[in-house]
């Protein structure tokens, strides 16, 4: 797997407050400790270490938990989120829309390119492209040859010619068939460094060549030394993205892909592997999710979007006050809850309740007694639902057969329902205190909880 080792660590962070018993100042800082050691051994420098973990202990201090989640959830997400920015945040697409479109690849020796070409071929062809690959290497002996076979493995044709010296004309005398595809891939030559040399060859290819793409590729093994490479690359040629390749061999690989994030030459691709399928798209999000081991991240990301709104909670309110409260207002706020998790976010929500400190045993066997709940109401008619008080014996009889429950849970859930309603008229203008007291009296129950 890539960065397995840092991905562990997260992990293990992760785990930690997800066992932990609360969140407090404490625990945020044991969780910006591990972070900041997972992320130095990934050989990412310093200073961007230290101003990721700063955002996200101030985040984990100061921001509101969202509707919906528990705390230790949104300590989940703002790791998550901080990560994400941390790596450049969107998915950079790569521009295909000329025909042909022109993808240049370049970098220093032993980078990867032409193997990339051959990759970054089959992974366009894939989507029903027709690929073409140019070799204008002049500098390794057998390059032209490594990349004829990539080209026949993947299907693609190749140009390219072992006797021409100079790249540009190699170029130019292709020129006229290069036209019939829809993505030519450059194959280009590297050195031991960004020389002079090198330099001023890629810049005669560019003004010659004016490729819509040109892809930086680097070995994810300099680790965080890739941002003097991808900024040098990118002052003078000038760099539309990079290809970290040979993710999956090395430790220090999330050192590689921050130091790119922040020079402005966005991440696109990664290569995970010596085999001709072995790139993936980069994805901050998608990635991250990963490393993070999370694969419901999303629908945790989810569940804050749905849950009860102040909009939903105000009209229940409403409602209550005005007594003509229902089962069915009883059914989707259980619904609600169950989305929601805690039932103390639910009452912070309800306006003027969020003071209230609620009776310990009212947040106990909750969730049994709700799933017990839903099947009953699953049972009633609509009638039954809007009239609770109209329900006699042998209603309650086929009520509780057909839920699977017993007479004695029908019977109970309505008399939760008659003492919620009742309560409900009684909290028109009476203050927390005097609810806390009310509650107290009812032996701490409330509708759906
Ligand atoms: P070039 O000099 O930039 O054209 O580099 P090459 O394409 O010839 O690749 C150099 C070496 O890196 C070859 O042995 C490739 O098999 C290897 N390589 C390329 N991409 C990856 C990768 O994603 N993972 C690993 N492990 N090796 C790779
Ligand atoms: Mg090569």
């Amino acid at each position: 797997m890539v960065l397995e080792k840092l991905s562990d660590s997260l992990k293990a962070t992760l785990q930690k407050i997800a066992n932990s018993v609360f969140v407090d100042e404490k625990l945020i800082n044991e969780l910006v400790k591990d972070i900041q050691r997972a992320l130095l051994q990934s050989d990412v420098n310093v200073k961007l270490v230290f101003s990721l973990s700063s955002k996200i202990k101030e985040r984990a201090l100061k921001d509101e938990v969202p509707p919906g989640l528990t705390k230790r959830e949104q300590l989940i997400k703002i790791v998550y989120e901080e990560l994400v920015k941390f790596l450049g945040e969107t998915e950079q697409e790569l521009d295909l829309s000329k025909k042909p479109t022109k993808i240049m690849l370049v970098g220093l020796f032993g980078s990867g390119k032409t193997t990339q070409a051959g990759k970054l071929g089959k992974y366009l062809s894939k989507r029903g492209l027709r690929v073409a690959l140019l070799g204008t290497d002049t500098w390794r002996p057998a390059a032209f040859e490594q990349l004829r076979q990539l080209g026949t493995q993947i299907g693609a044709q190749v140009y390219g010619n072992p006797d021409e010296k100079d790249p540009v004309r190699i170029y130019n005398q292709f020129e006229k068939e290069l036209i019939n595809f829809d993505v030519v891939i450059i194959d280009t030559a590297g050195r031991d460094a960004l020389s002079e040399e090198l330099i001023s060859e890629l810049n005669r290819l560019n003004e010659e060549i004016k490729p819509t793409e040109k892809l930086l590729v680097i070995s994810a093994d300099i680790g965080q030394a890739a941002e003097a490479q991808a900024k040098a690359f990118h002052d003078t040629v000038n760099i539309t993205g990079v290809l970290i390749t040979k993710l999956e061999g090395t430790a220090k690989g999330g050192g590689a892909l921050v130091a790119c994030a922040i020079t402005g030459a966005p991440v696109k691709f990664i290569g995970v592997g010596e085999k001709i399928d072995d790139l993936e798209r980069f994805n901050p999000k998608g990635f991250v999710g990963r490393i993070l081991g999370m694969g419901d991240l999303e629908a945790l990301l989810e569940k804050a979007k749905e849950a009860i709104t102040e909009e939903d909670a105000q009209d229940l309110e409403k409602k209550l006050l005005k007594g003509d409260f229902t089962l069915i207002d009883l059914y989707s706020q259980m619904e609600a809850m169950k989305k929601m998790g805690p039932l103390s976010k639910v009452m912070e929500m309800i306006p003027g309740m969020g003071q209230l400190k609620l009776p310990k045993e009212m947040l106990q066997g909750q969730e049994e007694r709700l799933k017990t709940w839903k099947y009953i109401m699953n049972s009633m008619t609509k009638a039954e639902l809007e009239q609770p008080e109209e329900i006699g014996p042998p209603m309650i009889d086929r009520i509780s057969k057909g839920s699977g429950t017993s007479n004695a849970d029908v019977r109970e859930l309505l008399k939760q329902y008659r003492q919620s309603k009742k309560m409900m008229k009684m909290f028109k203008g009476s203050n927390p205190k005097q609810m806390e007291r009310m509650m107290k009296r009812f032996g701490g129950k409330l509708p759906g909880m």
